[in-house]
């Protein structure tokens, strides 16, 4: 087909085909996406690739779908069927629905977000968590910041800058997204003081090392990953008794933040907010969208008086929440704190305790769903599946679950895992020894997993 015989944008916005597509899309977006969709077809005929001629019609659904994959809402939903409840990569903890209608209010109406509605004063954006914190915490004060890490390099920055923090070579920790414990700290200008091994940290240690320079004694959970065998922690009892007696501030990084105490479900014990401060801490960190099952933010939690310093650090401005997080952290704290059943009420903690009998049924009746969905040749079965909660909680506990697993004679795991990928919405599972993996952990319904699968593959 000679180019020249390509429809213009004008003729091809004057055909029948492009009426949905105006009725859907201004006017401007749709040219923009025929002018791209009309140089394309040309530049392909002058490569010689499009022996068949181009009409009006073919030119304009090519562009109704591309302005329909570009406007596609970002970040698209997924299926988490890896098996992880709280994935990083996935936007962590969903929130609940207490959470969600706080959030579309605050996100659509005016909020008293910084107004003392008593007094008609200006107020702290994080007031109203702070006192439900310490409902829940025991924490004289909070600050409410962008996430964990940021709680933390306030803290450094606050009580550390200039001085030594004080941390076991034991803690050195490294969390996703390369964010490493020593980096912090020297960031935000303070000097690290490493003490005892890898493998045992005694009380002694620390106390060896304060001195007129300390800052504050740092404990950090090892949330992702374990040291077995000669191990040796200082308790943190012995160390908050030992951070009274030498008056330096002792601080402890938790992570994940679990409100409730998860040996009660059989699950190995998480330390809460509360028991730290109660066993001595003086200052939690932890974060919000882990198994606190909130959106992103991280709190940095305890005395008074240093809560106060926080507060009064202009590093504390460029590191707030905005109305959304605050209106989402309320009610979900609102939930832990009402909730006779707080699995109901915190999706995170509801898949944690999803029982595997419950698993069980999803994935057969999944199982079967997707049998049928998936063209000859796959084969499927129910197998035995270990779940786990992820984001650097509990990296030790395997959380017996069931999954989907899906061969195929011609295909490998990594090609079936881009069919799934490709679906929409976009099932995301593991591969686990050559085999594809859809486990249901984390996944509500068995209808989750059988996606619209891309036109190539049906
Ligand atoms: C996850 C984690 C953090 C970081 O939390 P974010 O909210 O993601 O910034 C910090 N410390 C520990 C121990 C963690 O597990």
């Amino acid at each position: 087909m000679d180019p020249r015989a390509l429809p213009g944008v004008d003729a091809v916005l004057s055909s029948e085909a492009s009426r949905p597509l105006l009725d859907r899309w201004p006017r401007a977006l749709l040219v923009g996406a025929l002018r791209r969709e009309i140089d394309e077809a040309r530049r392909a005929m002058l490569a010689g690739d499009a022996p068949a001629p181009i009409s009006c019609e073919a030119l304009a659904e090519r562009a109704g779908n591309r302005l329909a994959e570009d406007l596609d809402a970002h970040p698209p939903r997924v299926v988490n069927a890896t098996g992880t409840i709280l994935h990083t990569n996935l936007g962590r903890a969903p929130l609940g629905a207490r959470a969600v209608d706080a959030l579309v209010r605050a996100a659509s109406e005016p909020c008293a977000l910084e107004v003392d509605l008593d007094t008609g004063e200006r107020g702290e954006r994080d007031r109203a968590i702070a006192e439900r914190l310490r409902a829940i915490t025991g924490a004289e004060d909070a600050v409410v910041v962008n996430n964990a890490a940021a709680a933390l390099l306030l803290v450094v920055d606050t009580l550390g800058r200039r001085r030594e923090v004080v941390v076991s070579r034991g803690e050195m920790i490294e969390i996703g997204g390369a964010l490493r414990l020593p980096d912090v700290l020297e960031r935000a200008g303070a000097t690290l003081r490493e003490v005892g091994t890898t493998n045992r940290t005694r009380v002694e240690d620390y106390a060896a090392a304060i001195g007129r320079r300390t800052g504050f004694l740092l404990r950090a959970h090892p949330s992702n990953y374990r040291v077995e065998g000669f191990v040796e922690r200082a308790p943190l009892a012995a160390l908050g008794i030992l951070a009274r007696e030498r008056g330096v501030p002792l601080v402890e990084d938790l992570g994940s933040g679990a409100l409730v105490d998860l040996s009660t479900f059989g699950l190995p014990r998480e330390p809460r907010p509360a028991d730290s401060l109660r066993d001595g801490a003086d200052l939690v960190v932890f974060s919000c969208d882990k198994l606190l099952g909130g959106p992103q933010a991280g709190i940095a939690a305890g005395r008074a008086d240093l809560v106060a310093r926080l507060r009064r650090n202009p590093l504390r401005r460029a590191l707030r929440v905005d109305k959304l997080v605050v209106a989402a952290l309320a009610a979900t704290l609102d939930a832990w704190r009402g909730a006779r059943d707080p699995g109901e009420e915190i999706p995170a903690l509801g898949f944690l305790l999803r029982p595997v009998s419950l698993l069980d049924e999803i994935a057969r009746e999944a199982c079967e769903r997707l049998q049928a969905a998936l063209p000859a040749g796959f084969r499927l079965d129910v197998v035995e599946s270990e779940a786990e909660i992820g984001s650097g909680a509990q990296p030790g506990a395997r959380l017996p679950s069931r999954a989907v697993a899906i061969e195929h004679p011609e295909l490998d795991a990594g090609r079936i895992a881009a069919i799934f990928r490709a679906a929409r919405p976009a099932v995301l599972g593991r591969v686990a020894r050559e085999r594809f993996l859809l486990d249901v952990k984390a996944v509500l319904r068995a209808d989750d997993l059988v996606p619209a699968f891309s036109g190539t593959l049906s």
